[in-house]
């Protein structure tokens, strides 16, 4: 496939879909975008939570009863570590991998998990 002039379905500038960005969609088995990249990272950004802090515990074996701060409220379960943890080889990141069947289309899995 070739690449693909669009108008952007939101500010209708015109923007191009690489040739390797179509095998992608068609891998992920999703449609191609109508949105310009820009559109879309203003519409991913609208959603990430940057401004709303919490204080919790942290997730970091041995410093559970340590304060920290974080996007992520003490009420969502998910693990939080601080960032001297995170960007440390002490945790193992495959411990949060999940097995993937790339024969099945992607979102069917990534909602179960
Ligand atoms: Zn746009």
């Amino acid at each position: 496939m070739n690449p693909e002039i669009k108008n952007c379905q939101n500010c209708k500038k015109e923007f191009t879909i690489e040739t390797e960005d179509f095998s992608f969609y068609k891998k992920m088995k999703v449609p191609p975008p109508t949105f310009c990249p820009e559109c879309r990272m203003q519409r991913r950004l609208a959603w990430r939570n940057e401004r709303g802090l919490y204080r919790r515990n942290s997730d970091v074996p041995g410093k559970e009863n340590e304060q920290i701060i974080s996007t992520y409220p003490p009420t969502i379960n998910v693990k939080v570590y601080d960032n001297d943890y995170w960007w440390s080889d002490n945790w193992e990141p495959t411990d949060y991998a999940m097995e993937y069947d790339f024969s099945r289309p992607f979102f069917e899995q990534f909602r179960r998990s």
